[in-house]
């Protein structure tokens, strides 16, 4: 509250002051007179401004007279004082009218005039407003405790939605990662596939040819594999396909990439080794095969197969994958019409 003030019909008469409130003081609980609005008791020519009413205890005081008889010495009978509020005031909601200005909210409370009124303000009628009670409060720091929340809650959102963002982009990259590892495996068995193989044999000879190191790319192919189709059935093909993937992936070198480029058709590009020790591995590769874990048919039976495999390197063929996956295959031909089960460099 920063200030409280008091109207009253005639009161503004009395005390000329035009438009504006006239400061009252007040009577608090403890009796002391509190007087909230000194700049108005100051436009009463100091008739308020009585130091030695401020902060007194009412009943300690030697105020006996009435504001209104110092006024008005010569009306004997209407003496009684209005700095305190009559006891019996009953506040009736309906009587209390709002105003903003600003930063301040005014709440004021008409007075209805009563019998008691009319002794002395004959001219009023019971009913009328007589004057009014009014408290002045200023909302500025409540303003800024509600900026204080907003600017929390501003930031709190941009914060939010900084997050929002991060994991949608977050679960976008996810998803792309997703989608990307989908498009160049292979689905049986979880290799690369030949779309891979176009991508990174691209990087991978440039930066062989750059670095002047070697590539070697192996062609490979089960053999008679329509054999075991028809023999055990397309699913323990796929048992197959899927054991001769896993045989390549454990087997080879860690830098070597595998691919099945479909069918029963697989492939392996080998970064820095030339085309006689990648010959060397995959030799080891076929063997190990034979001596290793058997591809087991949905029967039960241990399954034996081979695969055939033709070879080049970069030496021969220049840093070009068309060129290395031809010669390469024209050696898995000559494999393949030779006996099959062999590896051709
Ligand atoms: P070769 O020794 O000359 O390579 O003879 P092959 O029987 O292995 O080769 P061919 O090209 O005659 O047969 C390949 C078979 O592979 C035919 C096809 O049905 C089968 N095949 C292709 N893709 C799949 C697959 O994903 N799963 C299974 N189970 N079979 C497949
Ligand atoms: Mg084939
Ligand atoms: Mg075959």
């Amino acid at each position: 509250v920063n200030s409280v003030f008091a109207n009253s019909r005639d009161g503004l008469m009395i005390y000329k002051l035009g438009e504006k409130s006239v400061g009252l003081p007040f009577v608090q609980k403890d009796g002391k007179f509190f007087n909230p609005n000194l700049k108005y008791f100051d436009q009463t020519n100091g008739l308020w401004m009585r130091n030695d009413w401020f902060y007194k205890n009412i009943k300690d005081s030697k105020i006996t007279e009435c504001m209104y008889k110092k006024i008005h010495p010569k009306d004997r009978n209407c003496g009684r004082c209005h700095y305190e509020l009559p006891k019996n005031l009953k506040f009736n909601k309906k009587r209390i009218a709002f105003k903003k200005d600003g930063n301040y909210i005014t709440a004021y409370y008409n007075i209805p005039v009563n019998n008691d009124c009319i002794k002395c303000h004959t001219h009023w009628k019971e009913g009328e407003s007589g004057g009014y009670l009014g408290v002045k409060i200023d909302l500025t720091p409540e303003k800024e405790k509600m900026m204080k929340m907003i600017d929390t809650f501003k930031n709190a959102l941009i914060i939010f939605i900084l997050v929002v963002i991060l994991i949608f982009l977050f679960n976008a990259l996810n998803e792309k990662k997703k989608l990307f590892t989908m498009a160049v495996t292979d689905s049986l068995t979880g290799l690369h596939n030949r779309y891979y193989l176009s991508e990174i044999s691209r990087k991978k000879l440039s930066k062989s040819k750059r670095y002047n190191y070697p590539i070697s790319v192996v062609y490979m192919d089960i053999d008679y594999f329509k054999k075991i189709n028809d023999t055990y059935g397309h699913d323990v093909g796929d048992l197959i396909l899927k054991h001769f993937a896993s045989h390549l992936k454990n087997s080879a070198r860690k830098r070597d990439i595998v691919f099945r480029l479909g069918g029963e058709e697989f492939f392996i590009l080998m970064p820095f080794i030339n085309k006689k020790d990648a010959c060397s591995i995959i030799k080891d590769i076929k063997e190990s095969l034979k001596d290793g874990d058997r591809c087991i048919s949905t029967d039960g039976e241990k399954i034996y197969y081979t695969f055939s495999a033709g070879i080049a390197d970069t030496t021969e063929t220049g840093f070009n994958l068309n060129n290395l996956m031809k010669v390469a295959d024209e050696r898995l031909y000559k494999a393949k019409i030779t006996g099959r089960d062999r590896v051709i460099c």
